[in-house]
């Protein structure tokens, strides 16, 4: 009897595969059932092997138990972006392989999983293209229809220049070569707009997929791409590895987002996971944004992508410019100057809808004792509670614990509490007391946790006159309000005079896309941003609303200060409950790689903040000239990790391209 040796990868933080025997010939990436030690997990098979050498003698090998489906669960060019994804982002791959299989498929079952034979046909619904494409659409789809195999294209449009048609027309045309289509969008509130657009557009079935979804509705539609039932899924960045029988296309939409890296745990990027499955399968990739990433840019610069400007809105205006309003000496009630009170009145009078951006949730940021100045925070963070009127609690917005208010101050115990600064809640407190006749609408991560809640609420701004919106970061994103026609920025100050390496890209980033949100077909919109450095020199590139502009001052800064996208960046986080601990790993780790020809380090430093859910959090940031060398390094650090003592008391993890500096 022939026996084969097989690598299997098991759903654990483990950096390693496991040797197993069976008799039956497996193909690489099916799922398989092994035991291991007391237990059975289910498991990958990464490859076949020769001559089982990790544990020597061929006698101590355990066999696989079972091998179920027919099919193989990940397909060659996923199975190889996994295999890239784990060297590159240093995780565990078994852990990497499990990310990026449906939940239900993670554990083992008596059931035999076949495809689902629903298979939906595709038909353009013609009436849902009446108008004319605009020159600039036109010339670009000429172009982007002619690419066909890897080559990234980025599609820099201006919000409201017809993006999501260019989208559209792509999908049509592969569509008609009967080939699949994914499209990844940042976050799931910008999945309902998206669904719509393309539902509207195309007779058919869209698949969704997200983690607001059962696991249930997850497997049905990963299933049914899978055996080529549908041919147009629609998701999150958990979806940038969704199999289908003939991909022909991804597509990135707002390819800058922060909401495409993973924050925790398998910390990969989705976009750049799409890149290097679009490279993989040799197809095109088409990255959409109005203020697109420097790492973005910079390759169009090394003309290693191709750029497809669309710098005018369909109504052929350009979009509004900031206006900064000096609120260094103003009064402020709930965050808002006088004299932005007034045109927010005067806005509303007129039956236009104003929008409101403050990045913050809850009622306000302080708790605080006026007698003694005692602050209320968390037990078991370093960050102070968050008062949420609405729930008239106390809320940890780093570990989510919730508090009592106090009646009297736990230290000096006088009566005198009161709350300091404001969040999405007071605002839209204090304009519903000044206009009780006119929707305030609030649009945070508190208001929309709910499923089937965004749709409500965009329904509700879709069919009122005037109304004012009053959100976070994500009403910034991607969506239309074709009624606003006043855009009220509050609280945008730390982001400016922000020391973080990437701040200036981030703020121009954030606040171009608010900005983006008003005035769609209308002359007169005005975007007012609260500050008190109305002269800052960033916020003076800012303002003229030219992003291009602002990114290739970020460019050059960076490439002269060797800072990312021209030099590589990983973050080494730690967790512990000593933070002793902590800074003797990171001491060491930087004390080994001091000498690193190339390599430099900033730290040991705290993280902030500095401790959550009773963990101290520290990290060590290193630079590198190129990836290549980074990865290289990295390898060395974790062989070092190890054999060191110190590695033993603290969670550590790497952070490779951080979005979060801090
Ligand atoms: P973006 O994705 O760049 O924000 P959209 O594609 O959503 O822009 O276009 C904005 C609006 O204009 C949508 O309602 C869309 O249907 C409409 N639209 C797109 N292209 C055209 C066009 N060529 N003529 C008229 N309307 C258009
Ligand atoms: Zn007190
Ligand atoms: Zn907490």
């Amino acid at each position: 009897m022939n026996i084969f040796y097989y690598d299997i990868a098991v759903g654990l933080p483990i950096r390693q595969c496991f040797t197993y025997k069976s008799p039956v010939n497996i193909k690489k990436g099916k799922r398989v059932v092994v035991p291991f030690g007391k237990k059975t997990l289910v498991g990958v098979v990464v490859r076949k092997i020769s001559q089982p050498n990790s544990f020597g003698k061929s006698g101590a090998i355990k066999e696989i138990i079972s091998t179920d489906e027919e099919f193989v669960c990940f397909d060659k060019s996923i199975f190889n972006t996994i295999l890239w994804a784990s060297d590159y982002y240093h995780h565990p791959i078994g852990e990497v392989f499990f990310s990026f299989m449906p939940t239900i498929l993670r554990k083992q079952s008596n059931k035999t999983i076949t495809s689902l034979n629903e298979i939906s046909d595709y038909e353009v619904n013609e009436s849902n293209k009446s108008f004319k494409l605009t020159k600039e659409q036109e010339l670009s789809l000429i172009k982007l229809k002619k690419i066909k195999k890897f080559k990234p294209s980025l599609i820099y449009g201006v919000t409201g220049s017809g993006k999501t048609e260019i989208y559209l027309q792509l999908a049509e045309k592969a569509l008609k070569e009967n080939k699949s289509i994914l499209v990844l969008v940042p976050e799931i509130n910008l999945t309902p707009q998206l669904v719509t657009r393309f539902k509207d557009r195309f007779k058919g079935d869209i698949g969704v997929y997200h983690s607001r979804l059962t696991p249930n509705q997850r497997f049905k539609v990963w299933l049914r791409s899978k055996f080529g039932e549908i041919k147009i899924v629609i998701g999150t960045r958990s979806s940038v590895l969704m199999p289908f029988e003939n991909l022909g296309l991804i597509i990135v939409d707002e390819e800058h987002d922060q909401s495409y890296k993973q924050s925790e745990g398998f910390r990969f990027s989705g976009r750049d996971l799409a890149i290097k499955r679009a490279q993989l399968e040799d197809i095109p990739i088409f990255l959409g944004s109005a203020t697109p990433s420097l790492q973005t840019l910079k390759l169009v610069q090394e003309k290693k992508y191709k750029k497809f400007d669309l710098l005018r809105r369909i109504d052929g205006k350009k979009p509004p410019k900031l206006i900064p309003l000096d609120i260094t000496d103003s009064p402020l009630i709930g965050g808002m100057a006088l004299q932005t009170m007034s045109i927010i009145g005067e806005t509303i009078k007129k039956g236009e809808q104003v929008l409101i951006f403050i990045n913050r949730r809850g009622f306000a940021p302080l708790y605080e004792c006026d007698n003694c100045g005692w602050v209320a925070s968390c037990n078991s963070c370093e960050s102070n509670l968050v008062f949420h009127k609405s729930k008239n609690r106390l809320i940890c917005h780093k570990c989510e614990s919730v508090y009592r208010i106090n009646k009297a101050c736990p230290d000096c115990l006088s009566e005198e509490l009161n709350v300091h600064g404001s969040g999405t809640e007071r605002v839209e407190d204090i304009l519903s007391t000044a206009y009780p006749k006119v929707p305030i609408i609030r649009v945070d991560y508190d208001s929309t946790r709910r499923k089937g809640s965004i749709e409500a609420i965009y329904e509700k701004v879709h069919n009122s006159e005037e109304a004012i919106l009053v959100g976070t970061q994500m009403l910034s994103k991607g969506h239309d309000f074709p009624k606003v026609t006043l855009c009220i920025i509050l609280n945008a100050d730390g982001g400016l005079i922000s020391p973080e390496i990437n701040a200036l890209e981030k703020i121009s980033q954030q606040l171009i896309q608010v900005s983006g949100r008003a005035g769609r077909n209308n002359n007169l919109a005005k975007v007012i941003i609260q500050t008190r450095y109305p002269n800052d020199l960033n916020l003076k590139q800012i303002k003229t609303g030219d992003y291009q502009l602002v990114a290739n001052q970020c460019l050059n800064l960076n490439k002269s200060l060797s800072l990312p996208p021209y030099s590589s960046i990983c973050i080494l986080r730690t967790t512990s409950s000593n933070p002793k601990s902590s800074l003797d790993f990171l001491n060491r780790a930087s004390l080994t790689l001091d000498n690193r020809n190339g390599i430099s380090l900033i730290g040991p430093l705290p993280s902030i903040p500095l401790k959550i859910k009773g963990n101290i959090r520290n990290h060590l940031v290193i630079k590198s000239p190129t990836k290549t060398y980074l990865n290289r390094v990295l390898k060395f650090l974790i062989k070092e990790f190890e054999i060191w003592p110190e590695s033993k008391k603290v969670k550590w993890s790497f952070d490779i391209d951080p979005y979060d500096m801090s």
